[in-house]
C-alpha cells in the first residue's frame, strides 16, 4: 500500500505540531508518543482522561463482571468444603471503590501525558480551520489535528424512552434495581444482563431478533443463549418494548407481544453513535457516513488532509486495542517512516457475558462462504471445577478449519475467562498455525484450554 505523507507547513507558524481532540484510549496513546518523539502536541478533553473505556466502558465493566461472578462462586465454593452464610453485597461499596481506580487511572493518564510532555487543555474542542481549533473561546493552532472523541449510547425514540438509562448512567446507579429490563442483543446489552443477574436484580433481556449477538458464531451464540438461560437471566427473543409508562417508582413496558411488565429499571444498549455533533466538521466539509461517522483514507486522513481521524469516531472496528494501534499507526504515518499498518484481519474478542464468549477469525458460516470446503472442530463438556459444585456451566471450545490450507481460520470459546484462552490462540493464528500445529501441541493439563490441541474429530465438514 502506498504511503502518502502528509504536506509540509513550516512549524514556526503553529502552536503545535499535533493538536489531538479527546482523551480516550486512541488520542491519549497518539498525543504521548508523537510527545515522546520531540513533537509538541495538545490534547483536548471536556471530561475524565481516559475516555469511555476507562471511564464508562471496558474497565469498570470488567470490574462490575467481576463483582457478579462472585455470587456463583460462593455457592461453588460449598462443592469444596466450604460453609459459611452467604455474604451480603453492597452496591454503594462497590460503586466507591470502582469509583476510586477510576480516578486513580485518570491521574495516571494525565501523569502520562504531563511526563511526555503534552499540553492538555480542558474544554470542548472544535475545527475552526484545516489547521486550527477553538476550546472555551481560545483559538490554537496545529500543523496537524487528530479527531478521536469515541462515540456514544444510542437509544432510539419511542413513547416512554426518556425513561430508559444507557449503559452510561449504568454505571453510576445509585442503587440497584429489584427487577431490570436491558435491552438490545449486542455486547454491552449481554454484558449488563449477567451484571445485574449476578449482583442479585431479577433480570430480562430482550432482543429484537432471533438469536442475539448477530455476526458471532452461530453455535457459539446459541451455546451462550442456554447458558445464560441456565443462570437465571429471563432472555426473550423477538422481543421488543412499544411504550413505557412510570406509575408511581415503577416503570410498566408494554412488550411487543402485548405482555405488560413492571419493573424499576430499564437500560437501551441498542448500539452507540460518533460523537460528532458540534465538532466544526461542517466547517470545513468534513465528510461523514450515513452514521455520522468520519470518513478516512488507509491513512486515517479525513477528505481534509491536515485532519486525521481515529477510533470509535470513525465507527470501524470499535474496540479500545484497535483505537491503541490506529494511535501507533498515525504516529508512524506522521512522524515515522509510516510503514506501520493495522491489521483489521483476525482481530480477537470477547464478551464478557457470564460465562465469556470469546471469538477470533471466521466463524463458520463466513468460513463457509470465503472457504471452499472447511471442517469444524467442537469440544463441549463440564469443566473439572465443577464436577464438584451444583452449577450447570458449560464450556464449548469450536474451531474452524480451511481443508485446502489445513490453517485455523476460526476459533470461538464459551466458557471461564474464555477471553483469556482466546488471546493465545489469536497469536497462534496469526503466525499462521494450522490444525496438524494445533494437534502436535502438547496440552496443560488439567486445564479448559488444553481441548485447544485435543479436538481430533471433526463434527462437521
Ligand atoms: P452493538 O452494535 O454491538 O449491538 C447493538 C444491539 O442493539 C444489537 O443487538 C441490535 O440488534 C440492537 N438494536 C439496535 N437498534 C435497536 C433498536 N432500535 N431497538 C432494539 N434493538 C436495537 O452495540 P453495543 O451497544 O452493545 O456495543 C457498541 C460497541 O461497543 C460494540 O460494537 C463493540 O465494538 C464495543 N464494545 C465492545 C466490548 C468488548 O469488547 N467486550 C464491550 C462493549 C462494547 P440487531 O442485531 O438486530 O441489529
Amino acid at each position: 500500500m502506498r504511503t502518502i505523507l502528509p504536506r509540509e507547513f513550516p512549524m514556526s507558524n503553529f502552536d503545535f505540531d499535533l493538536f489531538v481532540i479527546g482523551g480516550g484510549s486512541g488520542g491519549v496513546r497518539a498525543a504521548r508518543f508523537a510527545a515522546d518523539l520531540g513533537k509538541k502536541v495538545a490534547i483536548a478533553e471536556k471530561k475524565a482522561l481516559g475516555g469511555t473505556c476507562v471511564n464508562v466502558g471496558c474497565i469498570p465493566k470488567k470490574l462490575f463482571s467481576h463483582a457478579a461472578h462472585f455470587s456463583s462462586d460462593f455457592e461453588d465454593a460449598k462443592g469444596f468444603g466450604w460453609s459459611s452464610n452467604r455474604p451480603s453485597f453492597s452496591w454503594h461499596d462497590l460503586l466507591t471503590n470502582k469509583n476510586k481506580e477510576i480516578e486513580r487511572l485518570n491521574e495516571i493518564y494525565e501523569r502520562l501525558l504531563v511526563n511526555s510532555g503534552v499540553q492538555i487543555i480542558r474544554g470542548h474542542a472544535s475545527l475552526k480551520t484545516k489547521q486550527s481549533v477553538s476550546v472555551e473561546g481560545h483559538i490554537y493552532t496545529a500543523k496537524n489535528i487528530l479527531v478521536a472523541v469515541g462515540g456514544k449510547p444510542e437509544i432510539p425514540e419511542f413513547p416512554g424512552s426518556e425513561y430508559v438509562i444507557s449503559s452510561d448512567e449504568a454505571f453510576y446507579l445509585k442503587k440497584l434495581p429489584e427487577k431490570v429490563l436491558v435491552v438490545g442483543g449486542g455486547y454491552i446489552a449481554v454484558e449488563f444482563a449477567s451484571i445485574f443477574n449476578g449482583l442479585g436484580c431479577d433480570t430480562s433481556q430482550l432482543y429484537r431478533g432471533d438469536l442475539f449477538l448477530r455476526g458471532f458464531d452461530f453455535d457459539a451464540r446459541t451455546f451462550l443463549a442456554n447458558q445464560i438461560r441456565e443462570s437465571g437471566i429471563d432472555l426473550q427473543f423477538n422481543c421488543s418494548i412499544k411504550k413505557i409508562k412510570k406509575q408511581n417508582e415503577r416503570l410498566i413496558a408494554n412488550f411487543s407481544s402485548g405482555e405488560e411488565v413492571s419493573c424499576d429499571l430499564i437500560m437501551y444498549a441498542t448500539g452507540r453513535t460518533p460523537l460528532t455533533e458540534n465538532l466544526g466538521l461542517e466547517n470545513l466539509g468534513i465528510k461523514v457516513d450515513s452514521k455520522n461517522a468520519i470518513k478516512v483514507d488507509e491513512n486515517y486522513r479525513t477528505n481534509i488532509d491536515t485532519v486525521l481521524a481515529i477510533g470509535d469516531v470513525t465507527n470501524r472496528v470499535n474496540l479500545t486495542p484497535v483505537a491503541l494501534a490506529e494511535a501507533m499507526t498515525i504516529v508512524s504515518y506522521l512522524y515515522g517512516d509510516g510503514k506501520k499498518r493495522v491489521d483489521y484481519n483476525l482481530i480477537p474478542s470477547a464478551v464478557f457475558s457470564l460465562p465469556n464468549l470469546a471469538t477470533v477469525g471466521l466463524t463458520e458460516e463466513e468460513a463457509r462462504e470465503k472457504h471452499k470446503e472447511i471442517k469444524t472442530f467442537i469440544t463441549e463438556f463440564k469443566p473439572l471445577k465443577h464436577t464438584l459444585t451444583d452449577n450447570h456451566e458449560r464450556t464449548l471450545m469450536k474451531l474452524v478449519v480451511d481443508n485446502a490450507s489445513d490453517l485455523v481460520v476460526g476459533a470461538h470459546m464459551v466458557g471461564a475467562d474464555a477471553g483469556e484462552s482466546l488471546q493465545g490462540i489469536a497469536v497462534a493464528m496469526k503466525a499462521g498455525a494450522t490444525k496438524t500445529m494445533f494437534d502436535e501441541t502438547i496440552g496443560i493439563h488439567p486445564t479448559s484450554a488444553e481441548e485447544w490441541v485435543t479436538m481430533r474429530q471433526p463434527v462437521k465438514q
